[in-house]
């Protein structure tokens, strides 16, 4: 390699990254228990803050993820973890106010369907400046968000919005693949999840089957565990969706790639089998400038998780907008607008 190549390179990759990242996780269920995992052996970023509905955890030193997790499986609570943990019901609020952090993701449930909405708004409220990161899913939930650009670029927030699998990876993919063609005709973006037990995405199960015909959002909110259980009963652990509304579309749609309605979301949850009852893939049919109609497939593979395929991408976005807020540049974003950089 000569010497101006290794030069490139090294601007690519710097030997030595800036100092570590600081940071939080809002939400320490199915998938805020996952991205402690996947945050533990990073260099670049360190988990300082985490928060579930009765309490939270703060060490600037860094948190222990498997202790975290025990205490959060063995006593429902972050409160409980000695000696960082306190209890509180206004657990969100108070580590805005306590603790230093860079990005927090938001591993919270949105429910109701404003909820996401209402945690952005109180950083804003707090004067608390940095990068927020979700996987959220719905539609109206993003529109929500994306309608506060401005305010979140005049508090001197970098949010990314649609971060996790779909939305996120597979919108992003679809942004790619849209590259080929000159116009697009359809983006078909087909999930299957499998997991071992609903327990452990509660939230996840509900607001999936908040997509079920005959459903709403506060209907799969008030039910009962024992009403999901009977359900579940009913189909085997297994909950088909179709044409969902899913943010990949009107993400998609602002990045110019395609208007909404070419943009359609399906999948299978198999809520008793961590094997993926399909392959998850997205496929993306245009023409090419020279007249020809194609599809390109992007597949996930099956081996990989739920919880890899949001909190890999969730951390790789975080650390982009960690970039952009570096630069002084704040407001919002959505995942098929930037791409994630890999965390290290
Ligand atoms: P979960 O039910 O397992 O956990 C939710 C956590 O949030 C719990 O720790 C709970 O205590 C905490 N919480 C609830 N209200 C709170 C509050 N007011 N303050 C602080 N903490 C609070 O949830 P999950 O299954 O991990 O799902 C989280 C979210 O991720 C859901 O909205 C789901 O739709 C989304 N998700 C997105 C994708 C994607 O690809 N984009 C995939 C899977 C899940």
């Amino acid at each position: 390699m000569n010497k101006e190549h290794a030069t490139h390179l090294a601007g690519l990759f710097p030997a030595s990254p800036a100092p570590q990242l600081k940071l939080g996780v809002l939400g320490f269920g199915g998938l805020g228990q996952a991205a402690a995992r996947v945050l533990a052996p990073k260099q670049e970023m360190r988990l300082v803050a985490a928060a579930d509905r009765k309490g939270y955890a703060y060490s600037p030193e860094g948190l222990d993820p498997d202790a975290c997790i025990s205490v959060y499986q063995e006593r429902g609570s972050l409160g409980y973890l000695d000696p960082v943990g306190v209890l509180s019901s206004r657990s969100i609020q108070e580590l805005i106010e306590s603790a230093s952090v860079d990005g927090y993701f938001l591993a919270l449930p949105n429910l109701p369907n404003t909820f996401m909405a209402s945690v952005a708004r109180q950083f804003i409220q707090s004067g608390w400046r940095g990068v927020l990161v979700d996987a959220i899913k719905r539609t109206s939930a993003v529109e929500q968000l994306l309608d506060m650009a401005e305010e979140l670029q005049a508090a001197g927030i970098t949010y990314m919005t649609g971060c996790g699998a779909t939305p996120g990876l597979l919108t992003a993919a679809a942004a790619l693949a849209a590259q080929s063609y000159s116009e697009i005709h359809s983006v078909k973006i087909t999930f299957g999840v499998g997991i071992a037990n609903w327990e452990a995405y509660r939230s996840t199960v509900r607001e999936d089957i908040a997509h079920l015909p005959g459903y709403t959002v506060e209907q799969a909110r008030a039910m009962t565990d024992a009403e999901v259980e009977a359900l579940l009963e009913r189909t085997n652990g297994l909950i088909t969706l179709d044409n969902m509304e899913h943010a990949d579309d009107v993400m998609l749609e602002r990045s110019g790639i395609c208007p909404r309605d070419r943009v359609t979301v399906g999948g299978v949850v198999d809520t008793r089998n961590p094997k993926k009852p399909l392959s998850t893939n997205v496929q993306v049919t245009g023409r090419t400038f020279e007249g020809k109609i194609s599809t390109h497939t992007f597949t996930l593979g099956d081996e990989t998780s739920m919880a890899a395929n949001v909190c890999g991408p969730a951390f790789g976005y975080l650390k982009t907008g960690i970039g952009l807020h570096q630069r002084g540049i704040y407001g919002i974003f959505t995942a098929a607008e930037v791409m994630p950089q890999f965390v290290h």
